[in-house]
């Protein structure tokens, strides 16, 4: 028997405040499973959706939607600067963009600054016109007429993701554009992926400011197991690992109480951008070779620099 082929791949979306991104990332997800993080990221991708398709000719893929943080701050200073510089490098690492414009609003300050950055990409670029329920045909042609002028775009789509409307095209054709090759996520946890991210993300950041001068960069934090509670809590376990063992000492603390502080700030946390109870639970292990492998890095989401 010939397995079926797959196509897999990061897609970066991108577009001006308010274009309507995280409203086509649920409608492109179908759930809302798409979560908007409202940390300080430090990443230069982030998942905000996984969603699997099967394609016309039976191939089946899976498209990972993911987000550049930071992508149009200002940057003043040398760390903002810094910050804006990976949030490029993140777009230029996906497998293909996609421009988000609010067709109503038209093509502003952010969008021509970003439409003019993308010119020196060589990324797989799309466009989406958004909020077509807001405007006249005769506009929409006449802007996309503009931003193809200013950019040319693989295709450019025009849909209402706040109605649905024209969302399953460009899932078809994004998927289609993506390389062949295996799914980046198991297809089993593509649903909540992106929670268990973020889980683990909230957590490597309490042992960041709870432990940053005894361990500055030599912790990452991955969710092993995300279980729906029968009432409406969830149960989350965490891996955090260390390089060596006295580092584990050091996230252990004294009879156990650092661990147990970092459980209970991240607990917190979660619980609040959860909006449900949370039971967590907390594991320190150490992996040497976690820190050389740049592949385990772009899996889990994570910044890797070599
Ligand atoms: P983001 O900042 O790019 O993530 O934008 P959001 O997805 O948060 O959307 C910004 C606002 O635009 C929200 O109030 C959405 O409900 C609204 N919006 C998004 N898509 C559409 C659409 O297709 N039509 C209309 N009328 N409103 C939309
Ligand atoms: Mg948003």
């Amino acid at each position: 028997m010939t397995r079926p082929a797959t196509r897999a791949g990061f897609v970066a979306i991108v577009g001006a405040p308010n274009a309507g991104k995280s409203t086509l990332v649920n409608a492109l997800v179908g759930a809302k499973v798409s979560i908007v993080s409202p940390k300080v990221q430090t990443t230069r991708m982030r998942v905000i959706g996984i969603t699997m398709t099967d394609l016309a000719d039976g191939t089946r893929a899976q498209v990972v939607l993911v987000d550049t943080p930071g992508i149009f701050r200002v940057a003043r200073r040398r760390l903002e600067r810094a910050m804006v510089a990976a949030a490029w490098q993140g777009a230029e690492d996906a497998d293909a963009l996609a421009l988000v414009v609010d067709a109503e609003r038209g093509i502003g300050d952010e969008t021509r600054a970003i439409a003019e950055k993308l010119k020196q990409s060589r990324v797989r670029r799309y466009l989406v016109l958004n909020k077509i329920d807001l405007v006249p045909r005769e506009k929409l042609l006449g802007l996309t007429g503009e931003l193809n002028a200013l950019l040319p775009f693989e295709h450019t789509f025009m849909v209402s993701a706040l109605k649905r409307d024209g969302v399953a095209d460009v899932l078809a054709v994004l998927a289609a554009g993506l390389p062949a090759g295996p799914f980046l996520y198991p297809e089993d946890q593509a649903a909540d992926l992106p929670m268990r991210l973020l889980a683990a993300e909230v957590t490597r950041e309490q042992v960041f400011l709870q432990l940053h001068q005894e361990l500055p960069y030599e912790a990452t934090v991955e969710t092993d197991k995300w279980e729906e509670g029968g009432d409406s809590s969830v149960r989350i376990e965490q891996t955090i690992h260390v390089q060596r063992e006295g580092q584990r000492a050091i996230v252990l603390g004294r009879g156990g109480a650092r661990i147990k502080q970092i459980g209970a700030r991240a607990r917190h946390e979660l619980a609040h951008i959860l909006e449900r109870p949370v039971h967590l639970f907390l594991h320190v292990k150490v992996s040497e070779r976690w820190a050389e492998d740049p592949a385990h890095y772009r899996t889990i989401g994570l910044d890797y620099e070599p």
